[in-house]
């Protein structure tokens, strides 16, 4: 069963690497590219219960053609992520901190 991918609007990706990106583990040259759109968590057909894979963005896929390493970078028409400010699940961490000393 797939979750709605509401959720995962607000990872950030990085950034389009053009046609001949640098494989960010062993530096070769070139990579696959292959859009995915946005999908929900993943389960087994056979136990909706059990996850073996997280909900992801929209994304470009890459593929190093040497050393075989996947990861993904957003599209160009993504929005720019809002996500620079700390979550709000550590700041009111931090406050429940201050609040004790
Ligand atoms: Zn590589």
């Amino acid at each position: 069963m797939n979750l709605p991918p509401d959720d995962v609007a607000t990872l950030a990706l990085p950034p389009y690497s053009g046609l001949e990106p640098i494989c960010p583990k062993c530096g070769w040259i070139g990579a696959t590219l292959q859009y995915r759109e946005a999908r929900g968590a993943v389960a087994l057909p056979w136990n909706s219960s059990h996850i073996v894979d997280g909900p992801r963005p929209e994304r470009l896929a890459r593929h190093c053609t040497s050393c075989g390493y996947h990861w993904d970078e957003a599209p160009l028409d993504t929005p720019p992520a809002t996500a620079s400010a700390p979550s709000p699940g550590n700041a009111d961490e931090g406050l429940v901190e201050e609040e004790r000393i």
